[in-house]
Formats: structure tokens, sequence, C-alpha cells
């Protein structure tokens, strides 16, 4: 998907408006009837139907006649509320060119006022991994929240404080900026994926500093779960920076073991293959207690000494909950049964039952606060720097 943020300037403050009414609405109604925007955005000149319409035309909405008139957010329209509260609090003020497609996600570089480049990490959870969740109806039904909208903010939440915590204790990540909704700032990491590095000067010495990594994680309760080529970036100089945390664990995970494990294999395996290093065998015998070279033997789980309650001293205080981490850990664990490409699955697809529920829930107050909160400015500071424009995707 192209993230055209030129239509950001032609975009106004009613617009915006109306948009987030739609967003509140997604609360629970997976397709907002369009009479509830109209209640909820209450335009002082009306005027609903017209800005939805030109929304629409944008794609910043989805329209659905199936069950009754409504609309619902698309990534783009979400992309688009998100981008706008981190330009009103001045974070960022343009959007440059894409830096990556992950599985879950999509990265931009995008630049402050005063010419700061970072990294923007817009999550898509749900995406790749959107059949799982259909075979969890049963589950997700219970949950009216549990959509696409919840789970990308969620993973989004778990990121920043994740990547938080683990720079204050001295580990090699990218710098957590800011985060709104599911979109994440961080620095922008000079370097390239280790799966694109063909060559290092020192390989053994960047491999024990991964190996270290895996460890020292461990060490403060926690296990990346994704640790291999593609999160572990390398710069000019061979220093090493560990990006993507949505699926960390705690030590205390009931398969800690073998997630821990997989992360070390990825590693080994892959600078076996990639740099011909040789290493001792993963064997049951070799737990790594009876070494007497210095050789690189396989890190041992049980005899790393746990700093025990990291997690929850730590990310309890950055607003990430435990409830918040239950969820995710549920979603993202049934959804490594389903490592398919959902990839052609269009957002269309995404949303064909709708959920009525009722909007009692919805308290006028906290209405204004957030449609304040976006209004600020007639028209986006967002300034179209770099090349959006050109993009292809
Ligand atoms: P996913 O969770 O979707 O795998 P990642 O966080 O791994 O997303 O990011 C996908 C790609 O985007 C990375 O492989 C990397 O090339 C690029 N990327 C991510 N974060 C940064 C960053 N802070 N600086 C530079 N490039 C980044
Ligand atoms: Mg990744």
């Amino acid at each position: 998907m192209k993230l055209d943020v030129e239509i950001l300037r032609y975009l106004s403050k009613d617009d915006f408006r109306v948009l987030t009414a739609v967003e509140m609405g997604m609360r629970n109604h997976e397709i907002v009837p369009a009479e509830l925007i109209d209640r909820i955005a209450s335009l002082k000149h009306g005027g609903t139907y017209k800005v939805l319409k030109n929304l629409l035309k944008h794609k910043l909405l989805h329209h659905d006649s199936s069950k009754y008139d409504g609309f619902r957010l698309t990534y783009l329209g979400y992309d688009f509320l998100a981008i706008k509260t981190l330009a009103n609090r001045g974070v960022i003020a343009s959007v440059g060119r894409k830096l990556g497609t992950g599985k879950e996600s999509d990265i931009y570089e995008v630049a402050a006022e005063d010419g700061t480049v970072f990294a923007m990490k817009l999550h898509r959870l749900g995406r790749v991994s959107f059949r799982a969740v259909k075979s969890k109806r049963d589950y997700l039904r219970h949950r009216s929240s549990f959509n696409w909208l919840y789970l990308s903010r969620l993973a989004a939440l778990k990121e920043f404080a994740f990547m938080k915590a683990l720079e204050e204790n001295g580990f090699p990540v990218p710098k957590a900026v800011d985060c709104n909704r599911h979109c994440v700032i961080m620095s922008l990491v000079q370097g390239y994926p280790l799966v694109q590095v063909k060559e290092l000067q020192n390989p053994e010495t960047v491999f024990e500093t991964i190996l270290g990594i895996i460890v020292r994680f461990a060490e403060h309760g926690l296990i990346h779960c994704d640790f291999n080529e593609f999160n572990i970036m390398i710069d000019d100089e061979e220093n090493v920076t560990v990006i993507d945390f949505p699926q960390m664990v705690s030590v205390s995970h009931r398969n800690a073991q073998m997630y821990f494990d997989r992360d070390a294999e990825c590693i080994f395996k892959f600078f076996r293959k990639r740099f011909n290093l040789s290493f001792q065998e993963n064997t049951d015998d070799n737990d790594g207690s009876d070494v007497d070279t210095d050789e690189v033997v396989w890190p041992s789980f049980s005899s790393i000494s746990k700093t025990a309650g990291f997690l929850d001293k730590e990310l309890a205080a950055s607003g990430f909950t435990r409830k918040d981490q239950e969820d995710i850990d549920k979603f993202i664990e049934e959804g490594v049964e389903d490592t398919g490409s959902d990839r052609e699955e269009t957002e269309d697809e995404q949303f064909t039952e709708s959920r009525e529920s009722n909007i009692k829930g919805l308290n006028s107050l906290r209405v204004e606060e957030q449609l304040s909160s976006i209004a600020s400015s007639e028209r986006l500071v967002v300034d179209i720097a770099l090349s959006v424009g050109t993009e292809k995707q």
C-alpha cells in the first residue's frame, strides 16, 4: 500500500473530525453506521455525508452497505490519524521514503521540523496472520475491540515500551521517540539488516556480540522470539542494533526454553552458512559446563541467572499492562500456527462480519476531548520533503 501523504494537505478540520468519529465508532462496530458517525462528529454546519464521500475518495474509509449503510477505517485512514497526531505534537513534520516492509509493518523515513530523521513503524498486526484471526472467531467474538486497530495499537505500545526499557538497560536498540495508535517513532538505524550483509571484517566478534545479546536479554528476564538476520542491523563499523520487539516474551513463559533455543539456533545457523563459522553442535550432553577451549558453545538457558521481575517492574510503569501482554501474546501465539502468506488477502475481505452492539458507553465528554486533540490546526503541517510520490508498492 502506498502512503500518499500528499492527500494530507487537502484534508480539512472537518475531514479529520469525521475520520476520528469513524475511529471512535469502531470501538464497538466493525462497520460504523453513517448516522452514528454523523452524531459523533456533530459538525457545526452539518455536511457529514459530503465529508464521508471525500474521505472515501481518498481511500481513508471503506464503505460497506451489505447489511446497513456504514463505514470503517482503512489502514491508510488509521495511518493518517496517527501521523496527524504526531505532527500536531511536533514530533514529525514530513514523511519520506519507505525503508522496509516487515512481516507485520511498514517502515518509513520521517523527519522532524529541525531536520532530524527518524524511522516510523506502522504496525499491521492481523495483516499476515489474519487467517489465524478468522479461525479464532469464537475467542474474538467475546471481545468486540479485538480487531486490527486494537491489535496493531497493542503491538506498537508493546514495541515502544520494550524498546524504551531495553535502551535504558544498555541494549543496542533504536531510541524510542514517541508512539501513537499503531505507530512508533524511533531513531533511524544507520546500517543494513544482517541478511543483506555478505561480508564482515570480524564475523567471530559480531557473532559473539549477537549471542551475548541473547544471553543478556535472558539475564534481564526476556527472550526476543524473532531473533534472526532480518531483525539485526549492522553498520559499517560492524556495530549491532537489534530491532522488532512486539513478540518478546518473559523467561517465565512456559515455552521459554524453546524460544530461547530457537533464537540461538537462528544465529548459529546463519553464521555457519553465511560466514563459514564452525561451532560445537547443540547436543543434550553439551550444556556449556565442561568447555575447555575458547570455542563458542551453545548458551545454556537453564544456567543463565535471570533477574526476576524485569518485565513487571519496568514495563508496567510504561503503560503496557499485564492484560495488554496477555492479549497480544495470545494473538501472536495463535498466529505462529499460521505462517502461510495472507498477503493476497485484501483489506476488504477483512471485515465480512459486522457486529452490532450498543453505544451507550460513548461518553460525549471523551468524544470532545479526543476530537480537540486532533483538531488544533485547519491544515496538517506534514510537508512532503522527500520522495513519497515516486514510491512503488
Ligand atoms: P516487522 O515487525 O514487520 O518485521 P521490523 O521492525 O523488523 O518490522 O522492520 C522491517 C524492516 O524495516 C527492517 O528489516 C529494517 O530494514 C527496517 N527498519 C526497521 N526499523 C528501522 C530503524 N529504526 N532504522 C532503519 N531501518 C529500520
Ligand atoms: Mg522484522
